[in-house]
């Protein structure tokens, strides 16, 4: 089973080798996305009864969990998207730049944003702290995944699908200079691609 100690999860097949995709390692097969994908909107329809949910999503990473998510979700939501200046490369910058703005008036509204990723939360701080901002009645977060420095974050993200360890993944709307969105799995990139 190779490493598995280094995942928290005890759900994780770690053991697929995809080379040839320059993946080193298979962390989330696309079923056991889906299944916490589930799992996660039915805590969101709970939490959520009668109020209306706007969900918001960050292009581009967070399109397939945008996809999949909100198709779980047994209610009617309604999306919108807003695009922000990203880092080439593998490191966080902290430079966040407005590319595309929502179409929605926030004010009054129940805004869940749906993150793909939270790594150093620089992204996600900001991003917060502008949507409230605008007047809405509640920001909430849910993200596939989160790094351990997310941890420190002073944003509580309210619902997690999954914890990894710090290492660079790639797959399910995730990129390394714009490939590997289109993966069904979510893996880490082998040092060889991007040293
Ligand atoms: P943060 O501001 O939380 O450090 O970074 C947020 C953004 O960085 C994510 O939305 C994502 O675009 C990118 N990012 C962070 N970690 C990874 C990673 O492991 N793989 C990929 N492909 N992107 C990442």
């Amino acid at each position: 089973m190779g490493k598995r100690a280094l995942w928290q999860s005890d759900s994780v097949d770690i053991s697929r080798v995809e080379a040839d995709l320059d993946l080193t390692q298979t962390l989330f097969t696309e079923e056991q996305i889906q299944t916490r994908l589930a799992e996660m909107a039915r805590q969101i329809e709970a939490d959520y009864e009668g109020r209306d949910i706007l969900l918001v999503g960050v292009l581009k990473g967070a399109v397939m969990v945008m996809a999949d998510l909100s198709r779980a979700l047994n209610r009617h939501v309604e999306i919108d998207w807003m695009a922000v200046s990203s880092y080439a490369g593998t490191k966080s910058s902290g430079v966040v730049r407005i590319l595309k703005d929502l179409d929605t008036d926030l004010a009054g509204r129940h805004v869940l944003v749906v993150e793909d990723i939270i790594d150093t939360g620089l992204t996600l701080s900001w991003l917060v702290a502008n949507l409230r901002s605008r007047g809405p009645a509640s920001v909430e977060i849910a993200t596939l995944l989160r790094k351990p420095e997310a941890l420190e974050m002073p944003v509580e993200v309210k619902y997690v699908g999954f914890d990894i360890p710090n290492a660079f993944v790639v797959g399910y709307g995730l990129d390394f200079n714009e490939k590997y969105r289109n993966l069904r799995s979510i893996g880490t990139l082998a040092e060889h691609v991007y040293s």
